[in-house]
């Protein structure tokens, strides 16, 4: 069986949507989060089997509020229809290997009637026009992508620790 590449690049960041105070950021997902997400994709695919999806994956955290929730009910409107676009290429994929491994396996066929073409994976979605700045993380080593309106407390997403952004 074939394994299938996502795209969901482990460094690029990712714009994020609280749930709760609904204000933006960017963020690096940590693998945990890109399985929450993949398990998101497979969950939206027709006539998924719930009991083959990935495991539950670690909560998202606003680093604004402090809430956190499953990371998928974090996706801004443009990643949530990428992972709508992706759901829907990792069903065409497995068509195209059904009639892939057909094709291959009438070799003997002198006259194939027909070519089966590799669906094209979704392009990513373009980083949100929202005006973000990095705010690095001590904590963690990591930098997130902060409003440059906010001069709260800043939640580090990943550890859930508190920091202050630099004045
Ligand atoms: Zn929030
Ligand atoms: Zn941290």
């Amino acid at each position: 069986m074939e394994t299938v590449d996502l795209g969901l690049a482990l460094r690029e960041l990712w714009g994020r949507r609280c749930p709760s105070c609904h204000r933006s950021f960017r963020i690096r997902p940590r693998p945990r989060q890109l399985s929450g997400l993949a398990r998101e994709a497979a969950r939206r695919l027709p006539h998924a089997n719930p009991s083959e999806l990935p495991e539950r994956a670690d909560l998202a955290l606003c680093p604004y509020c402090g809430r956190s929730a499953d990371v998928a009910t974090f996706l801004t409107r443009a990643e949530d229809e990428f992972l709508d676009a992706t759901s829907a290429w990792l069903a065409a994929v497995v068509t195209f290997e059904q009639l892939a491994f057909i094709e291959r396996t009438l070799g003997q066929n002198p006259r194939p009637t027909f070519f089966v073409v590799r669906p094209a994976a979704p392009t990513r979605p373009a980083p949100a026009a929202v005006d973000l700045r990095p705010v690095p993380l001590g904590c963690c080593g990591e930098e997130i992508d902060l409003d440059p309106a906010w001069f709260g407390e800043v939640r580090c997403p990943y550890c859930a620790g508190a920091t202050s952004p630099p004045a």
